[in-house]
C-alpha cells in the first residue's frame, strides 16, 4: 500500500540475478532522481533459482514453469507489492498464467517496450533476446499488437546473441569479443530495415548500449524499472 505517496513495487527476479541487481539499483536511483534527499524505493523483492527456470525451458515444461512463477507472485502480492515486474522477456512466455494468479496488475514488458519505441515514432524495429524470445510468438506478436514491425537476426546471428545471453552475461561475464559481435549483428539488422533496436533480454544492457548503434536502442530493464517507478509515484 502506498506510503509517503510510492506504491511498492514487486520484482519477480532471479532470471538471472545479474539483471535482478540492475533493477533494484535504477529503481532506487530513479526515485532518487524524482524526489531526492534520502529518499529510496519501496520494493518487494522474490529471486528464484535460474537453474530451475532453464531447465523448464528446456525441456519445453512451461506448465510447470508458469506455476513456479506464480506462486512467486502469490508471494509478492502478499508481501505488499502492488505492481508486479516479472523480470525477464523470455518468462514473459508464462506472462498470463503469473497475472491469472494474482490481483495486482503485471507490467507486460512488450507492452511497456513497444509504447517506448511508438511514441520515438519508429515502425521497424530489431528485437535482440533468448532464442524463445526471438524466434517464438508470445513476444513479437505482443510488440506487432502495438503496430509495431519486428525484425530478428539470422539463424547464424540468433545462435551467438543467444549463447552469450546464457554463457556469459547470466553469469556475470562482460566481454569486449561478445560486444563486437553484437555490434555486428545490429550492423546486419539495420541494413535489413530496423529504425531502432530492442535490446530485449535484460541482460543485454550489461554489454552494449548506445553506443554500440547507429540507430537508438530501447533497453528493456530500464524501460521497465522507468514505467514501474511511474506508476509507484503516480497519484
Ligand atoms: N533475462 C533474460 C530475458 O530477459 C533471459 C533469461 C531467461 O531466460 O529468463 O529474456
Amino acid at each position: 500500500m502506498t506510503m509517503n505517496g510510492q506504491r511498492v513495487i514487486g520484482v519477480l527476479g532471479g532470471m538471472s540475478w545479474e539483471s535482478s541487481a540492475e533493477y533494484y539499483r535504477l529503481a532506487n536511483e530513479l526515485v532518487r532522481e524524482r524526489l531526492g534527499g534520502l529518499h529510496s524505493a519501496r520494493v518487494a523483492l522474490v529471486s528464484v533459482d535460474f537453474a530451475d527456470v532453464e531447465r523448464l525451458q528446456v525441456t519445453g515444461q512451461w506448465d510447470e514453469a508458469g506455476q513456479l512463477l506464480a506462486e512467486a507472485a502469490k508471494g509478492l502480492e502478499a508481501a505488499g507489492a502492488d505492481l508486479l515486474l516479472l523480470c525477464t522477456n523470455t518468462m514473459h512466455k508464462v506472462a498470463d498464467h503469473v497475472q491469472r494468479a494474482v490481483g495486482i496488475p503485471l507490467l507486460h514488458l512488450a507492452d511497456v517496450t513497444a509504447e517506448v519505441v511508438t511514441r520515438a515514432g519508429l515502425g521497424t524495429v530489431g528485437l535482440l533476446g533468448t532464442a524463445l524470445t526471438m524466434e517464438q510468438d508470445f513476444y513479437r506478436s505482443r510488440l506487432a499488437d502495438h503496430g509495431l514491425r519486428v525484425l530478428v537476426p539470422p539463424a547464424d546471428d540468433r545462435v551467438h546473441v543467444h549463447r552469450i545471453i546464457y554463457d556469459e552475461l547470466c553469469l556475470g561475464v562482460v566481454r569486449e569479443e561478445s560486444r563486437h559481435v553484437y555490434r555486428e549483428v545490429i550492423h546486419r539488422l539495420v541494413q535489413a530495415g530496423a529504425e531502432g533496436v530492442i535490446l530485449g533480454c535484460t541482460e543485454i544492457e550489461l554489454l552494449v548500449s548506445a553506443a554500440d548503434s547507429p540507430v537508438p536502442v530501447f533497453p528493456t530493464t530500464r524501460l521497465h524499472v522507468e514505467a514501474a517507478v511511474a506508476q509507484s509515484l503516480a497519484p
